[in-house]
C-alpha cells in the first residue's frame, strides 16, 4: 500500500506503524460547540473523516497524553480500512 501523506510504500502492517509514528500529527484534537472534545483524522483523498469522542474521564491532560498513541493506533487502523475500500486505486502500489 502507498501512504497517502508522503508516498512511502509498505505492506499494510508496516504502513500502519508508519502512519502511527510519522503522521501522528494528522490526528488532531477538535473541540465541539458543546465543549465535547474529539480526536479527528481527515482523509487527504476525500472529505471523509474519522472522529472519536474523548470521554470526559480522558480530559485530564496527562491521561490524554498517555492514551493518545493507542487512540492513534485505532484511528489509523480504521483509516487503512477506509483506504482499502474507498481508495484502492490511489493507494495500491
Ligand atoms: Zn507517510
Ligand atoms: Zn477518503
Amino acid at each position: 500500500m502507498r501512504c497517502p501523506f508522503c508516498d512511502v510504500e509498505a505492506p499494510r502492517p508496516e504502513l500502519h506503524a508508519h502512519l502511527t509514528d510519522v503522521h501522528a500529527d494528522r490526528v488532531v484534537v477538535e473541540e465541539g460547540m458543546t465543549g465535547r472534545r474529539y480526536f479527528r483524522l481527515d482523509c487527504p483523498l476525500c472529505d471523509d473523516h474519522h472522529k472519536q469522542e474523548i470521554k470526559p474521564r480522558l480530559r485530564d491532560p496527562a491521561f490524554v497524553e498517555e492514551y493518545a498513541r493507542e487512540i492513534r493506533v485505532v484511528a489509523f487502523d480504521r483509516f487503512l480500512y477506509h483506504l482499502q475500500f474507498e481508495h484502492e486505486e490511489e493507494t495500491s502500489g
